[in-house]
């Protein structure tokens, strides 16, 4: 029904709150409003028919006011170490791309915050393709739902936002989703296992620090000074990285510093030694990521030994600083972010993103 409510797209309270007053209004026990909340997440169903704990009759009066997206698996590829990565077309033909990275006793999750990226990163196959558009919260909600959903399903235990798009550009979205991922009548999923990753979008780090719940903040540095880091990432001009150095600071949890590999480029032992300058004074600790061969640009990726001599460089720079080396994972599958939209789905013209993005501070 077109003009039907998505249930999805709503915080489970407010879900609760709208399904209370419907079920009143009709004579019905309140408590179907929490049974069917229930299913919208935790314990989620694909259609209104299969919450058979309600009588059929509720069930198709359900489904004729509101609605219960799904996103669509277009691909799935399982890599040899056990990562998948999944394709999901949007209702409007986007596609945008998610991560799952088992690990011990963990799934990691690495979702998309929009469909392309307008920041132009040099290195970055997403930022290529241009903007399209916004997600919306239930978009990216449901790229965990959806692994509860599927054939051999996925019990997420942790968040990355590290798929396509910059979250702090899409806050408006990412805030109600946190709730949605966080929220024990939501996903459930614990807040410091939940990443929220920047390139230093400023009033996004301050709306993320402003919430209560002990969300996670990586920010994007990739080179140690202005001059370089605005060749590899054009939003230094608006957010230098003296601001998002201060932001971090400022942030009250422990942040964690990304810094891709590029190879000849940001890999050399002065920037190791100017790395671990700026990790010290924001106490970060420091993840180190390989780039991904063949990522659809023309960057080359540092070898093993030279990252792990950067990474010792770094460390012994003093003050305690913890590094680490983020293991390359899906390698037989995985293309770099936003590569295997690009085959499967085709290029579309960019779009016109608010270069402020749409981030409300209270
Ligand atoms: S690295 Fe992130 S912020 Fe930069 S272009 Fe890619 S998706 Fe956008």
């Amino acid at each position: 029904m077109a003009n039907s409510v998505n249930v999805l797209d709503l915080v489970p309270a407010d879900a609760e709150r709208i399904l209370g007053e419907y079920f009143a209004s009709r004579g019905q026990p309140a408590y179907r409003a929490r049974q069917v909340v229930h299913r919208l997440w935790k314990n989620p169903v694909r259609t209104f028919d299969e919450m058979t704990e309600l009588p059929a009759g509720a069930r198709s009066e359900l489904a004729g006011h509101f609605s219960l997206p799904r996103l669509e698996i277009v691909e799935r590829q399982r890599s040899v170490d056990g990562t998948q990565k999944f394709l999901f077309r949007l209702d409007d033909g986007q596609g945008i791309e998610t991560v799952a990275i088992p690990e011990d006793d963990r799934v990691t999750l690495c979702i998309s915050s929009q469909a392309g990226c307008a920041l132009k990163c040099a290195f970055c196959a997403t930022g290529q393709m241009g903007f399209q558009r916004n997600l919306h919260p239930w978009e990216i909600a449901a790229q965990v739902r959806e692994m509860r959903l599927i054939e051999d399903p996925l019990l997420v235990t942790n968040v990355v936002f590290m798929g396509m798009g910059e979250p702090m550009m899409n806050w408006q979205a990412v805030d109600p989703a946190l709730t949605i991922l966080n929220s024990p009548d939501g996903l459930g999923i614990g807040a410091r296992h939940i990443t929220v990753s920047t390139v230093g979008v400023l009033p996004g780090i301050v709306a993320l620090g402003k919430r209560p719940e002990q969300f996670r903040l990586a920010v994007s540095i990739h080179a140690p000074t202005d001059a370089l880091r605005r060749q590899l990432m054009p939003i230094n001009t608006k957010y230098p990285l003296a601001d998002v150095l201060a932001a971090a600071r400022a942030f009250d949890r422990r942040v964690t510093f990304e810094y891709v590999m590029l190879g000849g480029v940001n890999d050399q032992r002065t920037h190791a030694l100017e790395l671990a300058q700026l990790a010290k004074r924001c106490r970060a600790f420091v993840n180190l990521i390989p780039l991904h061969a063949g990522g659809g640009t023309e960057f080359q990726p540092t070898s093993p030994r030279d990252i792990a001599r950067f990474a010792r460089l770094v460390r012994g720079a003093g003050g305690g600083i913890e590094v680490a080396i983020r293991k390359s994972r899906g390698t037989d599958i995985s293309a770099a972010c936003g590569q295997l939209r690009v085959e499967r789905l085709g290029r579309r013209p960019p779009q016109r993103a608010d270069e402020h993005g749409h981030v409300h501070v209270v």
